[in-house]
């Protein structure tokens, strides 16, 4: 009982200092077993080498910065209204209920003028958890990057899909969005955002100001979008825990409201940064995930056919 509430204590003190982005569970939740307490091996090394995913039933197991899953299906690399980028890294692997969302979402983008379908960046590895480059979450293939760059065709190469880029939506920092930014893109966040599978979408805040300034009548969904660092060449959709799925963890819910007035502060201080607190916690110096920080059954997902 001890050590439990020591786990406990651990888990509240990290997920103080985490990111949004990267956010660590606000649930304990007691299906996720610690079998593998002890287990000191690095979770990166064994997680980011397994070519495919586990010959399990589907269960996202974990917080979405702390996790792995088990029965991934594989988005197809090309479909009618979709390519996967990057296939040398071996990411376009998720929760059955990601990848049906994707499919999806692709199906509403390739319904606006100039937009062929979508470019699919990173899901999750075939098992999921830790990466060996990139991305705190990501982990328990309830994670999609969906790339900002209109594709006017969806028959690139494996070659092409490693050498094309996506391209930036921002200007001032992230303050504003560029000429490259179009009414298509909010059509195609707002799609994204008012699916109930739909958790959060993170994409820079000029992006999200920009929403709050062109939405008219529901502005419900804006309340999932929220704004953060990066994510100018991309969006990330994060989704809810599947429904019955015990050992998935979900974040909290965004705050109520639109947010946007909260986006506009991020914009304020991009503008006009407030001086460095110098009361700021250091943040002590963390090491990589091992296994025994991941949930126990990650053990079993790893060593699954
Ligand atoms: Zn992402």
């Amino acid at each position: 009982m001890v050590r439990f509430i020591k786990i406990t204590a651990f888990v509240a003190a990290l997920a103080a200092c985490q990111s949004e982005d990267s956010a660590s569970p606000s649930i304990t939740q007691a299906a996720i077993s610690t079998q593998n307490a002890g287990d000191n091996r690095v979770a990166k090394d064994l997680f980011g080498y397994i070519p495919r995913g586990s010959n399990q039933t589907p269960e996202a197991h974990g917080s979405y910065a702390r996790g792995c899953q088990a029965g991934a299906a594989e988005l197809p690399e090309t479909g009618p209204t979709w390519q996967a980028m990057r296939l040398s890294r071996n990411r376009n692997w998720g929760q059955p209920e990601l990848v049906d969302y994707v499919q999806d979402l692709s199906r509403f983008a390739a319904t606006q003028p100039g937009w062929a379908g979508l470019y699919v960046g990173d899901l999750s590895q075939p098992r999921g958890g830790p990466m060996l480059s990139g991305h705190a979450s990501h982990q328990i293939g309830l994670d999609a990057d969906i790339w900002m760059l209109p594709p006017d065709r969806l028959n690139l190469t494996r070659q092409e899909r490693e050498n094309i880029s996506s391209i930036s939506m921002r200007r001032a920092q992230g303050a504003y969005t560029n000429n490259n930014w179009t009414p298509q893109h909010e059509a195609i966040l707002k799609a994204a955002a008012s699916d109930p599978r739909v958790a959060r979408i993170f994409v820079f805040p000029g992006a999200k100001v920009a929403m709050c300034n062109s939405a008219t009548g529901d502005r419900s969904w804006l309340r999932k979008i929220r704004p953060w660092w990066g994510h100018h060449y991309h969006f990330h959709v994060r989704l809810n825990c599947p429904a019955g799925d015990a050992t998935c963890t979900n974040q909290a819910p965004p705050p109520a409201g639109d947010g946007c007035a909260d986006a506009q502060q991020w914009v304020n201080n991009i503008l006009n940064p407030p001086p460095p607190d110098p009361n700021a916690p250091t943040r002590p110096p963390k090491g990589p995930i091992t296994m025994a920080g991941l949930p126990g059954q990650c053990i079993g997902v790893l060593n699954a056919n």
